[in-house]
Order: C-alpha cells, then structure tokens, then sequence
C-alpha cells in the first residue's frame, strides 16, 4: 500500500469577512509544518486576501466551485483560471449544497473538474449519498456512479482528490459508523485503482460532521486519507485540532 500524506480541507462555505482572516493567521502560526497537507477554501471574495494572511506558511487555498468554462458570459461564476490567478492552488467541485441548490449533475462536476485541471489546480471531487439512499441500500451504487460520472478526464493521485461526504452527516453532528466509512472507503479505492494506474495514490477525504473529538477515529480507518471540515474549519483552534490529529 502506498504511503499517502493526508490532506485536511477547510470549507468555509458563504461564512467570512476579512476580519475572519485572523483565524488563518492563528492557525499559520500554532501549526507550522503539520503532517499532512492544508487546504482551506473561503467564498471567493476572499481568496486573495487569505492567500496573502497564508503567505509563507504551508496552508494552501482554494475556492469553493467553479465554472467549466475559462471566460464568458456566465454573470456571477468564477473561472478555475480566476482561483488560480488569485494565488489559489484548488477547487472543490461537485459539493452537495451545489448539487442540490444548483442542479449540477455528474456531467457538470466532471466538466468544472476537468476546468480545474486545465488551470492546473488539484480538484476536490465530492460524492454522497442522501438520508434516504442510505435507507433504501443504494449507497455504493449512488457514491460509485457519482466516481464514474464526476472523475476527470486525465485524474491522477497529483492532481485529484475524493471526498466522500454523506450529504446527511453534513452539519447536522450525525457521522456514519466507522465500519460505513469504511466500506464506501474501500469500494472507492477500487473503482480508483481499477480506473487510474495510480489509482491506488489518490487521496480520499472523508467529510461529513468532522471535530477534533471524531477526527483521529475516522482518520484512522484504512483509505481515508484525510477529511473534508465544514464548520469546524471556522475557528482556528478547531481545525487545528482537526490537523494534529493527522
Ligand atoms: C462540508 O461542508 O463539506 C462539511 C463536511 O461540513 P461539516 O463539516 O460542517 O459537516
């Protein structure tokens, strides 16, 4: 099994002002050289600023989504090149709230996937399965046709990242069993290695209600590589929490 250096992922989501930048300044400076890689994406309006706040420490930033296409008449999208301009150095794409509130459909990830690696970012790619595919048993089959639909064309271990997020462990403080995690861990890994030659390499976050009280339990299961952190990536000292844990 290959040695993979996790990721821990910060998604602010529609939450931050520029005073919230005091946040990534106190995690720059409380978590100098972690163990495992930091990515942390705020809206958009903050991208800039937040890489400038990160300057000279190793947490990385990216934006939250972005449009498949470079430039163009798309009022209010940002382009993965625009993220990439602004100093970002990744993406996620495919989101449940932007599956859900925006209709993205596989085609579409995969296409801003695609976008992402066009404007050499590494695509967070997001899968899950809803509440009520869970109770009807369709979980493998909606995580692994959301992998096939969503995967970019081109994907490797460098450049792309799967995060599987049960959309109902989303907010709400509900994380599945450990053994869950596991399995649709271990069904992902093979669909990658099965698709990718290095497939084996490709980093699989696990999102979905992770604080400094859950994360060392999830993070210790095999195929899970790190975690995707919505809320508890706000503060600091939770997501720091998170990152020692790694
Ligand atoms: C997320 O938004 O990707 C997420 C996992 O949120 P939370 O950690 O708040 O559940």
């Amino acid at each position: 099994m290959p040695q993979i250096r996790p990721l821990v992922a910060g998604n602010w989501k529609m939450n931050g002002l520029r005073a919230a930048l005091s946040e990534v300044e106190a995690l720059a400076s409380t978590h100098p050289s972690p163990a495992c890689d930091v990515l942390l994406c705020p809206p958009a309006t903050l991208i800039g600023a937040m890489v400038d706040a990160a300057q000279g420490s190793p947490i990385q930033v990216g934006g939250q989504d972005c449009h498949a296409a470079q430039s163009g008449a798309h009022t209010g999208d940002i382009a993965a090149e625009m993220i990439a301009d602004a100093g970002g150095t990744a993406v996620i794409v495919g989101h449940s709230e932007r599956r859900a509130d925006h209709a993205e459909d596989d085609a579409m990830v995969k296409a801003k996937a695609e976008a992402a690696l066009r404007a050499g970012l590494l695509a967070v790619v997001c899968v899950g399965e809803t509440e009520a595919d869970r109770d009807a048993g369709r979980t493998l089959d909606v995580v692994l046709g959301q992998l096939a639909g969503s995967l970019p064309d081109g994907a490797s271990a460098e450049n792309t990242v799967i995060a599987y997020e049960p959309v109902w462990a989303i907010g709400t403080g509900r994380v599945p069993q450990i053994s869950d995690i596991a399995q649709v861990h271990d069904a992902l890994r093979g669909a990658l290695t099965d698709r990718l030659s290095d497939g084996a390499s490709v980093r699989l976050l696990y999102g979905g209600s992770v604080k400094p009280s859950n994360a060392a339990e999830i993070f210790a299961v095999e195929n899970v590589n790190g975690g995707l952190v919505g809320g508890a990536s706000l503060k600091a000292a939770d997501f720091g929490g998170i990152i020692a844990v790694t």
